[in-house]
This record gives structure tokens, sequence and C-alpha cells, in this order.
């Protein structure tokens, strides 16, 4: 019989009900730092934030090693509090190890909230990786995923917490170390039939523009044997407007005609801009997301989308004057709702795709 794997062992997918998909609880995501070249910057790299700083911080979230670390587990749990309280039951925490997984602080979480978490196996970007990949050929990933999927999770520490789902990262272009991971994961998912997601390339730092290539993803992991059907394309939200802000979904209906898979909106709520890493560039704002959600949902497409919040820098949480894990149930549901996008609509998004896909 079909289960989810959570930080607490197997639960029944009708457990699950209203379910964040892509979120971070405990992580370290300096891996994205970037020194501030104008000098009254630096004072920003450790400082505490503060009213005073969080509007320069917004605009360059990068230089901040601060924003980038979450670590304390008792705020973690008061933050998701807030996600509970307005309905919500369960969550994905998708922090890989390279980048501060911690299953043992997942359960204490899980426990203290009564949320459902679940944790993955697999990579992040190439940058983090741990030591251990550059050992691996393709197969090793794949054994490496499968155990922590079937066993127990082993890094950093052994522990008997299995991983109830699939998740590597790339920048742009691909490097063979991230393809690898990528070809890895693909054998993982088909030998155990966990969820699958990537979060693909989004910006050509070089050519200064987005990347609208993610179906080359899609033909990579299919070419290995994954079962699309398990699979779901983290932060696509990015690309459902140009470099102009002109919102268009014509390549996600591309994709989701021709691939069963499910496309994320997961980053709503993070209207951040990150200027010492990508001068200029700007990702989209929830106001394009909503845009983009409702022309999909009014083309029947609400099947094959799911929704979340990616918190995985302190500008998001509610103590540091952010959105938090309740952005959607407070915010976003509401003005969907009000774009004419049904409850039925929004169920489907939020408790039967999730439940559909992180079931094995
Ligand atoms: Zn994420």
């Amino acid at each position: 019989m079909a289960r989810v794997e959570t930080v607490n062992g197997p639960i029944s997918p009708e457990e699950l009900k209203l379910t964040l998909p892509h979120e971070h609880l405990i992580c370290t995501f300096t891996v994205w730092h970037t020194a501030p070249d104008e000098g009254r910057k630096r004072a920003l790299v450790d400082a505490p934030i503060t009213l005073a700083n969080r509007g320069d911080l917004l605009r360059d979230a990068g230089v901040s090693c601060n924003n980038l670390t979450m670590l304390d587990v008792d705020e973690a749990i008061e933050e998701l509090m807030e996600f509970k309280h307005w309905g919500g039951n369960s969550l994905v925490e998708l922090t890989c190890p390279g980048v501060g997984r911690d299953p043992l602080a997942l359960r204490k979480i899980s426990q203290a909230t009564g949320i459902n978490i679940i944790c993955p196996s697999g990579f992040y970007i190439g940058l983090s990786h741990p030591p251990l990949v550059k050992k691996m050929d393709i197969d090793g990933v794949r054994d490496f995923i499968v155990k922590e999927l079937t066993e127990g999770i082993s890094y950093p520490v052994e522990t008997e917490i299995k991983a109830g789902v699939i998740k590597c990262a790339t920048l742009y272009p691909i490097s063979e170390e991230e393809e690898k991971v990528f070809r890895g994961a693909a054998r993982a998912q088909k030998e155990t039939g966990a969820p699958f997601t990537i979060h693909p390339t989004l910006l050509d730092v070089e050519k200064k523009k987005k990347v609208f290539d993610q179906e080359n993803i899609i033909k990579m992991i299919e070419k290995e044997g994954a079962n699309l059907e398990k699979f779901y394309m983290s932060h696509m939200d990015l690309t459902c407007s140009d470099d102009r802000s002109k919102v268009n979904v014509e390549f996600h209906k591309k994709l989701m005609d021709k691939y069963p898979i499910i496309l994320e909106y997961d980053t709503i709520g993070n209207e951040s801009w990150w200027n010492s890493l990508w001068p200029g560039a700007l990702f989209v704002s929830d106001n394009e997301r909503l845009l983009a959600i409702a022309e999909l949902c009014d083309q029947g497409y609400e099947k094959q989308l799911m929704m979340s919040q990616d918190v995985f820098t302190k500008l998001q949480r509610v103590k540091y004057g952010g959105w938090g894990y309740a952005h959607i149930l407070k915010h976003i549901v509401p003005r969907l709702r009000y774009m004419g996008v049904s409850k039925k609509q929004i169920r489907t998004m939020m408790i039967d795709n999730p439940k559909r896909i992180l079931s094995y």
C-alpha cells in the first residue's frame, strides 16, 4: 500500500492534507553569499537583521550571511506554528546534504508542532556538493540515494530516519558533476518510485537572461527511466514572466501538455533582489505569479500545479518582517479566490496534487 515517508516514519497519503511541497526549516545557504563591492554594504555581511537594514537587504539578499543561515530549532517551531494555525498540516523540507540538512532537528520540529515533515536525499548545486560526491559515479549517486530512501539517512550522521523525496539542483550551464547527480537521482527514482524534484537553472548570468530550457532536464531524467508522474519541477514561477515582467504561461502549458509532470510555483512571497550576485536581475512579483496561476487554472491546468514559499532566508520569516510559512494561506488564497480560482482548484493544488506525488 502506498505511503508517504516522513521524519517520524511512514504515514498514509490521506494524513498529508494541506501541504507545502517546497520549504526549508534548518539550512545554511551561504553558498549564495556574495561579498558586496560597495564599501558601505560590507557592514551588512554579518549584521543582525533590523528594521533599519531590512530595506537594503531585500534589494541585496545575498550579501548577508546571517540572512542565509537558519539554524534555530525553536525559531523554526514558532514560525511553523503560524502555518498550523492557518490550517496547514504537512511540509516537504528540501534542504540537501551540503547546505545543512538535519533530519534529527526536523524530527524535533515535527514532534513539537504536529506538522508532518518530509526530508530529502540528493544533492544541491555543484558548489555545495560534499566531498563524497566527487568519488561517486552515476550508480554511486543512485546507491547513496536509494539507501537513504530505504534504510536511513547517512550524511552527515547515520540515522534510522528515511528520506521521503529526491531533490537535486543545478546552476547554468549544468556542470558535469550536476549532470552526474541528476542521472543518478533519476535512476534512484526508477528503483524506488519515490517523488523527485529538481531546482533547475534559472538565470544565465553571462547573457543576463532568464533560462527557459528546463525541458532538457526533463529529457535527461526521462532517458534514465525516471517516472515523470512522480516528478515536480521546482521554482517554475520564476519563468512565468520574461525579463520585462510580462506574464506568459505558454512555456508552462507546453511543458504540461507534453509531460505528466507538476510545475511548482514555489517562491511565492519572495520578492527580494540579489544585486551583488545578479546585478539588476529581477525574479518575479507575487502579482505576476498570481496572474499566471489564475490563467493556468482558467485553462484547467490545476492538476499539474503546486504552490509553496521556499522560505530559505531569515528575511522571509515573520520574526524578521517577512510573510512566513502561512503566506499562501493568509494572503494568496483569498486573492486567488477573488481572481476566480475555485475552492476546488485550490484544494487540487494544495491537497490532492501533493498527496498524489508524495505517496509511493
Ligand atoms: Zn528551496
